[in-house]
């Protein structure tokens, strides 16, 4: 890395988990990293506290009504305040910065992440479900632009670091999953789960979606989805291992039967830091793994009846063409409904199976294709809901 020029970072969600996460990261090191420019949905004063601590160029509120708000209390500074979704998509785009992170949550990651490609900045991706919903359609882009996409997912940064110097094909990778909470309870006792038993993972602290997601193991379906594209392999050779400790990050197996994994203390400054670094890896003052501290180290097969959203993210790569869309789309709809104590944690799968099946499959698709499906699927997945 150029050690004189800072790389200046554009951060899609600044106020969320990754991107505080992220910040910390250009705290390390703010001789070879700043943080260009900072966006949130609508956690206006924490964006604003952000802005007044980082000193960014540009800041975005993506919900409009908050943007009076946040323009005065910057007014002072020498920042320019934007809002709303359109915005996302020109600041990824400013000529100075050099790598865009996304760390927003959701479909709205999908055009921002777009725009960024087509004015060929670098990705650090952390938003899967841009992947998940258009993978296709991402990854000819970045063919064209000849962009790099480099994976936040610790999974992702995994695979990659166990890639790092192999030209040989990959025979398999081993996708670990921590199980979630509800790992070993019955089918009975997933009937009655709150969003509060839900909230609480046992590795990892994220976002609100994503930690339900990884209960209902949705988000380890989108991860073989993300895998798939990140790393052009067939969905028979990614074999989802649940490893409930979260030490063994993910692994690679070659042709000669060599296993390479990566592991570490689950943190995710590190794959952060590496995505942002990389070719490089650069110091840290992140935990380390106590060797002696280390107990068991486990690893079983995924129960696919009793989590079903992980055998239905195979079924949409099988599908192909708007069917990941169509789960994401149903997904983030009963995601919000669980969450909001309107959808029963089981009725999940059963509504974005029922959502995929009504909807009309479609092959080929371009940007507004995809923004077409993915409303059509939420009212779809929606009106499910109103009848329960
Ligand atoms: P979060 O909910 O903590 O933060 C989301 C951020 O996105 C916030 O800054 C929020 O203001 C912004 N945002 C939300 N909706 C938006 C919208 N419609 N338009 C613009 N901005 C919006 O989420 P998180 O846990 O940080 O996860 C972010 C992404 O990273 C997700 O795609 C998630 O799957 C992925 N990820 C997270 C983790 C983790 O440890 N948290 C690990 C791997 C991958
Ligand atoms: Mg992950």
């Amino acid at each position: 890395m150029d050690i004189k020029k800072k790389k200046k970072i554009c951060i899609l969600g600044s106020t969320g988990s990754i991107g505080t996460q992220t910040l910390q990261v250009i705290e390390e090191h703010p001789d070879l990293f700043e943080a260009y420019v900072l966006t949130a949905h609508s956690q206006a004063d924490l964006l604003i506290t952000q802005a007044k601590k980082y000193r960014p160029s540009a800041v975005v509120i993506a919900d409009e009504s908050r943007y009076e708000y946040v323009r005065e209390a910057l007014a002072d500074e020498p920042i320019q305040v934007y809002a709303g979704a359109d915005a996302l998509c020109q600041v990824v785009q400013m000529e100075p910065v050099d790598v865009v992170l996304t760390a927003l949550v959701g479909f709205a990651g999908l055009r921002p992440t777009l725009s960024a490609i087509e004015a060929g900045k670098p990705i650090a991706l952390a938003n899967k479900e841009t992947l998940v919903v258009a993978g296709e359609l991402v990854t000819r882009k970045c063919m064209e632009y000849r962009v790099p996409i480099l994976p936040v997912d610790s999974e992702h940064s995994a695979i990659f670091q166990s890639l790092m110097g192999e030209q040989s094909p990959i025979e398999k990778i081993i996708l670990t999953a921590s199980g979630g909470p509800f790992r070993t309870f019955t089918p009975s006792q997933l009937k009655d789960v709150t969003p509060a038993m839900a909230l609480k993972h046992p590795n990892w602290d994220m976002g609100a979606k994503i930690t339900i997601d990884s209960a209902s193991m949705m988000n380890k379906g989108f991860e073989v989805i993300e895998a798939r594209w990140l790393f052009d392999v067939e969905p028979a050779q990614i074999q989802v291992v649940v490893h409930p400790q979260s030490i063994v990050h993910s692994a690679v197996q070659f042709q000669d039967g060599a296993v390479k994994a990566q592991l570490g203390a689950p943190d995710m400054r590190v794959p952060i830091q590496l995505a942002l670094s990389y070719p490089e890896r650069l110091e840290s003052t992140f935990p380390r793994i106590d060797w002696w501290d280390m107990k068991d180290l486990t690893f079983e097969r995924p129960d696919l009846n009793k989590f079903r959203c992980l055998q239905m993210a195979y079924e949409a790569i099988r599908m192909g063409g708007n069917a990941a869309c169509i789960v994401n789309a149903a997904n983030e709809v009963v995601n919000l409904a669980f969450r909001q104590e309107r959808c029963p944690f089981l009725e999940m799968a059963n509504i974005i199976e029922q959502t995929l099946q009504k909807m009309a499959h479609q092959e080929n698709l371009n940007l507004d294709d995809y923004l077409a499906c993915d409303a059509e699927a939420r009212q779809v997945a929606d009106s499910f809901i109103r009848r329960l």
